[in-house]
């Protein structure tokens, strides 16, 4: 199991924040994000001693967190932290203190200001990043943004987003930048998903008709915000494994617990040879994304590429939530179709397989490195 965050010396005591935010009716994400950003939760993230720089901040904490979250409030809530702590903020974080990206940074981890991360392009599929038209124009020192985003987490309430935006025709990797983008900026509108799902995400489309920005809002080198964003994306997905890890246990364990109470023809669901045969098979999955998550958190100098080693995690993770939350919902029976339920669950969560990367997307990774991961000597080590 994770560590607590109060058992580990170096970080603050979270389930006193998360006491604290508990008395609070429903805590909107951005007083999430603010409270827990206050406390130093945030920065514990990344003020490992020892860094681990495969991902830009420390994957045990990281896990910790999210675990926490996971059981304290709604999806919604945990899926607007994550972009920010495993994406957003660690591409902040690799620019220059001093520019506008590394103040942005410095006020996002006091929580005084909320980031969101837009890549997925209004005119392109989200598999086809390299298609999107979002673009800049360059007239003197001010970059001009045009075009528009499509399902961004925290859209309709962060104070600013990070922009991937081509600033050449073409696909070549270097043709796209990465924008520091004030969202109170003119020329900028947020639109609201029409969604049931992901309450208190913030989840919308980012408009961008000519904004003016300083040159010095690029984030990084202009030719490597794509290169960056690729780095990135792997923190991404390592958060996506590890928080697959702890919905998928938290569920099996309610269920457990439901269908030992839950009596049919006078005796617990339980004891029914044919529940307790599929509830195992889904616990024997959970299991198994349980060890991957160990094994990719654990420090690894001769593990694979963090993209494959991310790329990996996330795919099992989405494919271990479809499993377990579709058999745990059955077992509910008509209850799991209460709002609320498990069935909303069992879709809101089928976005493990799609944001951040579809399951194609992550297969093709796993398929291009089979040599790598099958590597007996690395196995070994
Ligand atoms: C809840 C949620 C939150 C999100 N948050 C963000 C965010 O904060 N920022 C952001 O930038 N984006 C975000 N996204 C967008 C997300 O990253 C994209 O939806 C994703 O990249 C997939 O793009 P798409 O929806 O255009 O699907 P497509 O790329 O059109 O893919 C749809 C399906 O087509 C099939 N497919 C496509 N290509 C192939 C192929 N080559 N081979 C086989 N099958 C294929 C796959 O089954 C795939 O699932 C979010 C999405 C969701 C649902």
């Amino acid at each position: 199991m994770p560590e607590t965050l109060t058992a580990d010396p170096a970080a603050p005591d979270l389930d006193a924040v998360l006491a604290r935010l508990r008395t609070e009716p429903a805590p909107s994400a951005r007083t999430v994000w603010h409270t827990l950003a206050a406390s130093g939760t945030v920065g514990a993230l990344y003020d490992d001693p020892a860094p681990d720089t495969r991902w830009g901040l420390d994957p045990r904490r990281l896990r910790t967190v999210l675990t926490a979250l996971d059981t304290a409030f709604p999806l919604g809530t945990t899926l607007s932290f994550c972009v920010q702590a495993a994406t957003a903020l660690p591409l902040l974080r690799d620019a220059p203190p001093d520019s506008p990206a590394g103040h942005t940074a410095a006020q996002a981890l006091a929580g005084h200001a909320t980031l969101a991360l837009a890549v997925t392009d209004t005119a392109a599929a989200g598999s086809d990043l390299t298609a999107m038209d979002t673009r800049i124009e360059q007239e003197g020192g001010t970059l001009v943004l045009t075009g528009g985003k499509r399902w961004i987490v925290n859209a309709t309430t962060a104070d600013h987003a990070l922009v991937l935006a081509r600033r050449r025709p073409g696909d070549h990797f270097s043709h796209f930048c990465l924008l520091l983008v004030p969202l109170t900026a003119p020329g900028v509108r947020a639109e609201p998903a029409d969604t049931l799902w992901f309450d208190g995400a913030g989840i919308g489309s980012l408009h961008f008709d000519g904004v003016r920005l300083p040159a010095d809002h690029l984030i990084g080198s202009p030719s490597r915000g794509l290169a960056a964003f690729a780095r990135r994306i792997s923190t991404e997905r390592l958060a996506s494994g590890l928080w697959a890890d702890a919905l998928t246990s938290r569920v099996l364990t309610r269920t457990h617990r439901a269908l030992t109470r839950r009596r049919i023809a006078g005796a617990p669901q339980w004891d029914n040879a044919a529940v307790r045969q599929e509830f195992a098979a889904a616990l024997i999955d959970q299991q198994r994304l349980r060890a991957l998550c160990d094994t990719v958190c654990a420090p690894a100098p001769d593990g694979p590429p963090p993209a494959v080693a991310a790329a990996l995690l996330k795919a099992a993770g989405a494919d271990t939530l479809e499993r377990v939350l579709t058999l745990c919902a059955r077992l509910q029976g008509a209850e799991a179709f209460e709002r609320g339920g498990l069935h909303q669950l069992r879709t809101e969560a089928a976005m493990f397989g799609i944001a951040g990367g579809t399951g194609h997307t992550l297969r093709d990774v796993v398929a291009d490195h089979t040599e790598v991961l099958l590597d007996a000597r690395r196995t070994a080590s």
